[in-house]
């Protein structure tokens, strides 16, 4: 018999549901689609893609985890994904729980959920103090410190794309001005660009395009900038960047690392902080939402 643990990932446009062990083995997965036009409709393929996956031989169950866009409420159990309407203020956690009669369901941002699966399995192995950012259309974040996962009050620490850097600045998609968010996604970065996405930023700057190569140095620059406040606060030891924008790490990753060793040069405490890049790839939010499964 295997452990596993029913992981569900809720992403923009899918949510997948698993079957997720300690080591990270995606043992049967079911994705959904989102783009539905009713609650029922979506709760109904939901209960399908559950009771699917759950019902495999030689696995037993010790709990379930989900990942989802945030803010969430890990007490309330309820998520607010912006990209569905349905399941604004739904009690997912009551959901999943009455659905698959798994008592223990604990609920964590996605960004939280990729960088618990960097320090268990991946690129934060062995650190201690450990903050995984996602780089996408959005920023986000989740903390591990004293080699404890740790998700705050409500369940949201970490969302440093919406912890604020410049007073006054760029109205972010949050309401506030001045985020790091609000310059240094995927998506402000191709706005200052003057283009859809950032996959045609990287290219543009690939052929040299100094406008191109200028926006993403003023996205990482800023984020370089969180990243330090994030380093002055929690005293980190590691730091793992993932998300869409890490496609084009060949264009990206480097501008990130002069900007980032130029922050923690100004620091006069930290020693040596580790920049890495994820490991994981695509899967990462459904393994770590899968492990936070078996946190009991
Ligand atoms: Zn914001």
């Amino acid at each position: 018999m295997k452990n596993a643990a029913l992981a569900i990932d809720v992403g923009a446009t899918k949510v997948a549901v698993g079957l997720v062990t300690r080591e990270g083995e995606v043992l049967a997965r079911h994705d959904i689609s989102s783009k539905v036009s009713s609650m029922d409709e979506l709760n109904s393929s939901l209960v399908e893609a559950i009771s699917d996956v759950c019902h495999r031989d030689g696995v037993v169950l010790v709990g379930a985890g989900i990942g989802s866009a945030g803010p969430i409420d890990k007490d309330l159990g309820t998520i607010n994904p912006v990209n569905i309407p349905h399941w604004v203020d739904f009690s997912l956690v009551d959901f999943v729980r009455e659905v698959s009669g798994i008592k223990s369901v604990r609920i964590i941002g996605d960004a939280s959920a990729l960088a618990y699966a960097e320090f268990v399995l991946g690129a934060g192995r062995g650190a201690t103090n450990l903050m995984g950012i996602v780089v996408s259309t959005g920023i986000g974040g989740g903390v591990v410190l004293n080699g404890e996962f740790h998700v705050g009050r409500t369940g949201n620490a970490g969302m440093i794309g919406h912890s604020v850097v410049v007073q006054g600045g760029n109205l972010c998609a949050c309401g506030q001005r001045g985020c790091v968010e609000a310059y240094a996604s995927g998506t402000n970065m191709a706005k200052d660009f003057g283009v859809d996405n950032f996959e045609a930023v990287a290219a543009a700057a690939r052929l040299g395009d100094s406008k191109a190569v200028a926006a993403i140095d003023k996205g990482a620059s800023v984020l370089a900038l969180g990243l330090l406040n994030a380093v002055a606060l929690m005293d980190l030891d590691t730091i793992v960047v993932g998300g869409g924008v890490m496609l084009a790490d060949d264009v990206y990753w480097p501008i990130l690392v002069k900007h980032f060793e130029k922050e923690m040069k100004a620091l006069n405490f930290p020693g040596n902080v580790a920049l890495k890049k994820a490991t994981l790839g695509k899967d990462s939010g459904l393994v770590g939402a899968g492990l936070v499964g078996f946190i009991s």
